[in-house]
């Protein structure tokens, strides 16, 4: 196992355990690496030896504010469309692709009710389309 300090596009550092640094680059390579804070694909290995200058108190955003920007770097917005592209997603007529959105209370049911995989945010969207 071999530890690398990270860092993404936006200068969050992290630490993570590999394999091998074989490991790394093809879990680099292939988009599986994301940043612990902001989600960004965009991670390396931090040039610069991280030991000293990070004593500051950190700025870690809430993990509900960690979430949501999560979701908004990995998932499409899709606005009042939530459900019925969840439900195409689910039957097989629309690709599958992390979305998220808005639906009524009505849909919601209604998704469950055929079982398609549906979690409430325990926050809004920034974006809103009405
Ligand atoms: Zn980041």
């Amino acid at each position: 196992m071999i530890r690398y300090t990270l860092q993404c596009d936006k200068g969050h550092r992290f630490d993570s355990w590999f394999a091998s640094s074989d490991a790394f680059d093809t879990l680099r390579r292939a988009g599986h690496l994301s940043c612990e804070t902001c989600g960004s694909t965009r991670v390396d290995k931090s040039l610069m030896a991280p030991r000293i200058a990070t004593e500051e108190p950190s700025a870690e955003p809430a993990p509900l504010e960690k979430l949501r920007r999560h979701v908004e770097s990995t998932a499409t917005y899709v606005g009042g469309s939530f459900a019925e592209e969840a439900r195409d997603q689910h039957d097989g007529t629309a690709p599958a692709r992390p979305i998220y959105g808005e639906a009524t209370g009505a849909q919601v049911r209604a998704l469950l009710r055929d079982e398609v995989p549906v979690l409430p945010l325990p926050f809004r969207p920034k974006s809103k389309t009405n």
